[in-house]
């Protein structure tokens, strides 16, 4: 299981997702949503909506919800 290199935190395949869409597609160390927002000065919030709107595009780094 993949843990936050900031915080610690386990995460999800959104986070993942998230780190390799807006920091480095190759990466192999990954920041949870939370930390990736306050590293581009953006709200959890607004990150969690263009991961949707990524999703609704059909990105491949983000699992479509059931
Ligand atoms: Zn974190």
């Amino acid at each position: 299981m993949h843990k936050c290199i900031r915080c610690g935190a386990s995460l999800t395949a959104d986070d993942i997702g998230c780190h390799k869409k807006m920091i480095n597609r190759a990466a192999e160390e990954f920041m949870c949503i939370p930390c990736l927002s306050k590293h581009f000065g953006a709200t959890e919030a607004r990150v969690r909506e263009l991961i949707e709107e990524y999703r609704a595009y059909g990105c491949t780094l983000f699992a479509k919800k059931e």
